[in-house]
């Protein structure tokens, strides 16, 4: 049995130590907060930097978790758009929708927000969570969803779409490289297609992910452990190179490849989470009117990437390959931090 106001959660005690644990319930501290029970969380290699200690802002005792799927439990006096029973699609990123850079559509540099979520603030690996500026960091889940494939909105879907396709102005018919078949890699595939790119081109050093690549729609794979990708890339390009280059992983190898492939008037985007320094070829690049683009994702393209996976036109669910009870989030930590082995991509844990 419960007490009235403690709930469980997963929380940070420092670099690699977690547990499973007992906290006081989130109450609501801004009138424009909501509470809201979770019903369906994940974890996100970004949950691997932490506990790695890349992300030396997250305190001990820190929830961690941001992304999920609920229900308003309570919300606070200025909350209209949403009520109690509602369910809910949470954001990573939390806007306050009047700062600056929100009105720029630049969420993800909220003045009041940003990426706090499991990072600056207690997060969504919980059965509770306090929302901040509910209005603007919530979505209202449609009727008949599926929603397990709704938690991929949360942070990947957006991610892989706005850092990785949209920054990299991919075109009908232009050749595309991902760099990094993981999950985020793998969201970037799924909605590069919107754009019927003639060529996508994953590159990754596992076959395993490499084959559900070519499941999700690769053109083609290389395998960077055993090809050479640059010159797989120039046979496959006219000795071109590709007009998108997409960095999935975050490791200056990978960034540096992304230079190798890009063919003049090209861009590279990166979306991987640099916690080192790359080598810039400016020797090799200046003259070929190359774009690098850098984003922290804002999910502005949330609602329209909800509209795809309810239509069917995207199939957010292929991403899940694990199902846990949130009870048992330790198991699925070492699950998701063997991914390899353990052939996993998202996992999904269920409150219910
Ligand atoms: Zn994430
Ligand atoms: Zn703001």
């Amino acid at each position: 049995m419960h007490q009235k106001n403690i709930m469980k959660a997963l929380v940070y005690h420092g670099v690699t130590k977690k547990s499973w644990e007992e906290k006081p319930k989130p109450a609501i501290l801004q009138s424009t907060d909501a509470i809201v029970r979770i019903t369906k969380t994940t974890i996100c290699g970004t949950d691997l930097h932490i506990m790695k200690g890349d992300v030396p802002e997250v305190e001990d005792g820190r929830i961690l978790g941001h992304e999920g799927i609920g229900v308003i439990e309570e919300t606070g006096a200025s909350v209209t758009a949403f009520k109690k029973g509602d369910k809910v699609l949470i954001s990573c990123i939390t806007s306050c929708g009047k700062c600056d850079y929100c009105k720029r559509g630049m969420y993800s540099h909220c003045e009041n927000g940003g990426w706090i979520l499991g990072h600056l603030i207690d997060g969504t690996q919980a059965e509770y969570v306090r929302i901040p500026f509910a209005e603007n960091s919530l979505y209202h889940i449609p009727e008949g969803s599926d929603e397990e494939a709704l938690v991929m909105l949360s942070d990947i879907l957006p991610t892989g779409f706005e850092c990785g396709v949209l920054n990299g102005k991919i075109q009908p018919g232009s050749s595309v490289a991902i760099v990094g078949s993981g999950p985020i890699g793998l969201a970037a595939l799924l909605t590069a297609q919107f754009y019927t790119p003639a060529q996508i081109i994953m590159i990754d050093p596992d076959d395993n992910r490499l084959e559900v690549a070519t499941k999700f729609g690769a053109t083609h794979i290389i395998n960077n452990s055993k090809e050479d990708a640059v010159e797989k890339i120039k046979a496959l390009t006219n000795k071109k190179g590709v007009d998108t280059a997409i960095e999935a992983v975050g490791v200056a190898a990978t960034f540096e490849l992304c230079e190798d492939i890009i063919a003049a008037g090209g861009v590279i985007a990166n979306i991987g989470v640099h916690g080192k320094s790359a080598t810039l070829h400016l020797e090799k690049l200046w003259a070929h009117n190359i774009t690098i683009t850098t984003r922290l994702v804002d999910t502005v393209t949330t609602p329209m990437l909800l509209k795809t996976v309810q239509s069917k036109k995207l199939d957010a669910k292929k991403l899940i390959t694990h199902h846990f009870k949130l009870s048992d989030i330790m198991n699925a930590y070492e699950t998701f931090g063997h991914a390899a082995k353990e052939k996993a991509l998202k996992v999904i844990l269920s409150n219910e």
